[in-house]
């Protein structure tokens, strides 16, 4: 042991604020108790708030820890990530009071690391991508890696958990590789030791002064213990990637790491959300095999093309890899394991640098103002910031550099490396290029994803699509020509949508001297051959040109891969057919006459003569559902995809039903009732039905935050009876976009003059627009006549599952229920938050005369309905989690004790003698 030592210039120990943030023990030790506290909160946060408005927990682990601290310290300083990792750091006082075992053998693998993190991470993510983006989700799973970590640390010796177990370790283990930093020690002072205090320090029984004449520092996690232990111990800069450049002992564990970590996050990501993004991404062969065998195996809630995408990628990049470096060893005449694994660590740098580049992106995209706002909501206050970039800004390119930073980065090791093998310099350059494969396969999907987005051009809504790419058929509304005049001239004639968010796809036509400008064919033949409308002059815009052109000369392209409107089957119209056959070259489909994508538009619709509807009973509850029960029912056709750019106003739209005798929902093909929409700004306006013939439905669009409400309002008179009928259906609109704003005064539940009887959920103090009901949560409803509250009307609640409650209101019109858990969600459905549905009915007769267009009654019978939805309590999913720790911590206890009790029935061995005589 040294107490003084005169450092070097390269060891940063020397250096003036370096050498405090990295050697300083009562600074190391506050940091790492930081560290561990917010880890904790973090957790604890993330089962306390389960709703999407705790970003805290997701910012800790997904914002902070992995993505941005881990992938930029690891090439750079090295394992600091594990240096200050709370598991690492309570796990150093665990081992120490635990019972020091030495690991088993078969445990003491270090691909269990790499595969629980490729398979039991990646290969999940793929095949469910929301499972463990939840803050509840998050919590889970790091509470369960907790648990695991603990009880390994307990039972083993030498932090066995970090070397074997730790889906991380081996991770940074491999790519600290990289770095340009390194912990040694000073030879000349080391030469005469014999207390070698440094090793007696390190919690993990590593010995610091091998680590140079090793050329590698093996499992050291840079927690710094053994620099408070001597003044020899140095951590010092180097070339990056240095230790690469000499031979040193491979570790097979971490040439696969970089392989199977390059394949399961890289090229996975690049294609399912890289090339995914483009109009090619169906004619992929992992979107391909999804579709193929979903006709022969129920996948369930899987992610069909993300399990194949992540699947192709193992078996591209693997065979890379293997094949390569199998023609180089032959061409080397050397063993093919040592080949592989020792030039393998040229793979490094592919995976890391290009993470940095999307790590960096996201956070100047998303990442700043996650973490800032998600640390605000999590220490109790409120902010608001803006990105520090937008998608598009050019400057954001300058990441993209680094993927061929990466990739020179592993030709210069890969040289390096191959200078080391002893054989001739001709056989060098020949297995060169082999040996590079992995290298040029990952240059080749690079350059395949640019060549897919310049051939087939982005997607307008593929798979795998998170961005906020238009859709093919929409132009910006400066773009659009609009040639019908009046104050709805940007509607579509027939169903009222945006013509410019489906521009390309426009229709029109003369109607008595007058034109009519449609989305699409499907609305244009709606109105000529369903309606009856006496079109003439048809025209259509070209595609390509974006002028109108004469229908009837046109050159259609018929059921391309471009998302068709109100239609199943894409229409678009070219005046010039080569521009029609460059659109089907890029996109698919097949050109036709203006007749015969007529005749394929008129597929969409049945007679309406053919429509059959139940008729509601005069006490039947009208309500409003989000389904259109219809579209369930074989021979009612719809489905229609309406399409629309995703930066359109959103529009929701709700089907009027009502149940029968058997609990059936049914949709009604007239609607007499008066419907109005109360907006968000508390504007109340009369609006109308569907004029589509089929299932009726009511659509409004809600540009603003705030709460919408549609009133149906029926009045008849049946027998002596006026029957009153309202149907009322509120939607929240919350866009969580940077410049929306919580607005507290828009959270009041309201009426309208117009309906003289109705039914309001009372919010709670603490309710905001983030809330969601829960199970086990009380709701209080009230009910109003003619606008005041009133006392004893009958109100029910039921569920979907046909549970249901009845009280009658009190004095002051309410009646509180409690919303039970009647569903209890199946292992397959983990990943989802289930939508449990409800339905408020409020009835009340009164005794009372009058007339209605000479018609009289004696008393009036009025109903309100009133649907909603309900999650799952949080306490569901944190007993799952309780559960699941708790059999995961009975099995080891169990295992332990059984191995406790065979290892004291082993009895000692003991020499038995026996006297002859005897
Ligand atoms: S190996 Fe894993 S548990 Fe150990 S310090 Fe590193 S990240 Fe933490
Ligand atoms: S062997 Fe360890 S304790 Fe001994 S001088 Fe070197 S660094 Fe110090
Ligand atoms: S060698 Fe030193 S820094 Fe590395 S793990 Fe051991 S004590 Fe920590």
């Amino acid at each position: 042991m040294v107490n003084f030592i005169k450092r070097d210039k390269d060891d940063i120990y020397a250096k003036p604020i370096l050498g405090f943030l990295f050697k300083n023990q009562k600074f190391l030790l506050s940091l790492k108790i930081a560290v561990s506290v917010l880890f904790v909160y973090a957790l604890y946060f993330g089962f306390a708030h389960t709703g999407k408005e705790n970003t805290f927990t997701t910012a800790v682990f997904w914002g902070i820890f992995w993505s941005l601290f881990m992938v930029l310290t690891l090439p750079s300083f090295g394992r600091i990530f594990c240096g200050i990792c709370p598991h690492g750091f309570m796990g150093k006082y665990i081992t120490k009071y635990g019972l020091k075992k030495t690991m088993p053998k078969w445990m003491q693998n270090r691909f269990i690391g790499v595969l629980l993190l490729v398979f039991g991470w990646w290969g999940v993510y793929y095949m469910f991508p929301g499972l463990f983006r939840t803050a509840q989700g998050t919590a889970i799973l790091f509470t369960v890696m907790t648990l695991i970590a603990f009880v390994v640390y307990f039972l083993y010796k030498d932090m066995s958990y970090c070397k074997y177990i730790c889906p991380i370790g081996t991770f940074t283990r491999a790519y600290a590789k990289l770095s340009f930093t390194w912990l040694g020690t000073y030879k000349s002072a080391c030469s005469d030791c014999r207390t070698f205090e440094c090793a007696t320090a390190c919690p993990y029984n590593l010995k610091p002064f091998t680590f140079d004449n090793r050329n590698s520092m093996t499992d050291c996690t840079l927690c710094m213990d053994c620099s408070s232990a001597c003044e020899a111990v140095s951590f010092k800069f180097k070339k990056p990637s240095f230790s690469l450049f000499s031979k040193l002992q491979p570790l097979k564990a971490e040439v696969w790491a970089y392989i199977l970590i390059l394949a399961s996050i890289s090229i996975s990501m690049s294609f399912h959300h890289g090339i995914g993004r483009s109009n090619a991404a169906d004619i992929m062969i992992w979107s391909q095999t999804a579709e193929f065998l979903k006709n022969y195996i129920d996948f369930g809630s899987i992610d069909t093309i993300g399990l194949f995408a992540f699947v192709y990628a193992l078996i591209f990049t693997i065979s890379a890899a293997l094949i390569g470096m199998f023609i180089a060893s032959k061409i080397l005449k050397k063993d093919f394991n040592a080949t592989f694994y020792d030039l393998g660590y040229s793979y490094a740098p592919l995976f890391i640098l290009g993470s940095i580049a999307h790590s960096l992106e996201m956070f100047f995209l998303k990442g700043y103002e996650h973490i800032t706002e998600g640390f605000a909501y999590g220490f109790g206050f409120t902010l608001d910031v803006a990105p520090l970039a937008n998608r598009g800004d050019g400057w954001l390119h300058v990441f993209g550099l680094l993927k061929w930073v990466a990739i020179i980065w592993a030709v210069i090791i890969l040289y390096k490396r191959v200078k080391l093998l002893e054989v001739s310099r001709l056989r060098k350059i020949a297995a060169f290029p082999f040996a590079a494969s992995l290298i040029i396969f990952f240059l080749g999907v690079n350059m395949y994803t640019g060549y897919v987005f310049k051939t087939y051009g982005k997607a307008s809504g593929g798979h795998g699509n998170h961005g906020s790419e238009k859709l093919f058929q929409s132009v910006p509304a400066d773009k659009a020509t609009l040639l019908q005049q009046g104050k709805d001239k940007k509607s579509c004639a027939t169903c009222g949508m945006t013509l410019s968010n489906s521009y390309k796809a426009n229709h029109a036509a003369k109607q008595n001297g007058e034109i009519k400008q449609f989305c699409s064919m499907h609305c244009l033949a709606q109105e000529v051959s369903i309606n009856k409308t006496e079109l003439k002059d048809l025209q259509a815009v070209d595609a390509k040109s974006l002028k109108f052109i004469n229908a009837k000369e046109a050159y259609y392209v018929l059921g391309s891969r471009q998302r068709g409107i109100m239609t199943k089957s894409s229409k678009f119209a070219f005046a010039d057919k080569n521009d029609a056959l460059e659109f089907v070259k890029a996109n698919g489909g097949e050109i036709v006459t203006f007749d015969e994508a007529y005749k394929n538009a008129l597929k969409d619709f049945r007679p309406a003569n053919t429509y059959t509807f139940k008729k509601p009973a005069i006490n039947d509850s009208i309500y409003f559902s989000q389904e259109n029960p219809a579209i369930k029912k074989k021979g009612y056709g719809g489905g229609h995809n309406h399409g629309g750019a995703r930066d359109r106003v959103p529009t929701k739209e709700v089907w009027p039903v009502f149940e029968d005798d058997m609990g059936n929902k049914n949709c009604l093909g007239t609607i007499e009732a008066e419907l109005y929409l109360l907006d968000a700004n508390l504007n109340t306006t009369q609006t109308a039905a569907s004029k589509s013939p089929g299932c009726k439905s009511v659509s409004f669009k809600m540009p603003d935050n705030g709460y919408y409400n549609l009133f149906y309002i029926d009045k008849k008179i049946h027998d002596d009876t006026l029957h009153v009928k309202t149907a009322k259906y509120e939607f929240m609109r919350f866009n969580h976009s940077n410049d929306a704003v919580y607005d507290k005064e828009k959270m009041a539940a309201h009426t309208i003059k117009e309906t003289p009887f109705d039914i309001v959920r009372i919010r709670e103090d603490d309710e905001t627009f983030y809330h969601n009901l829960y199970s086990g949560e009380k709701i209080r409803v009230q009910v109003l006549l003619e606008g005041e509250p009133l006392e004893g009307a009958d109100v029910k609640l039921s569920t979907k599952t046909l549970w249901s409650k009845s009280l009658k209101t009190d004095k002051d019109g309410v009646a509180t229920f409690e919303l039970i858990e009647d569903y209890f969600p199946k292992w397959s459905e983990f990943n989802k938050r289930y939508k449990n549905e409800f339905l408020l009915t409020a009835s009340y007769m009164r005794d009372i005369e009058g007339d209605i267009n000479s018609t009289k009654y004696e008393k009036i019978r009025y109903s309100a309905t009133y649907p909603s939805f309900y999650y799952p309590n949080s306490s569901q999913y944190s007993s799952y989690a309780y559960g699941l720790s708790a059999a995961l911590l009975s099995i080891i206890v169990s295992g332990f004790a059984i191995y406790w009790y065979r290892a004291r029935r082993q009895k000692p061995f003991k020499e038995v003698s026996f006297n002859e005589k005897d």
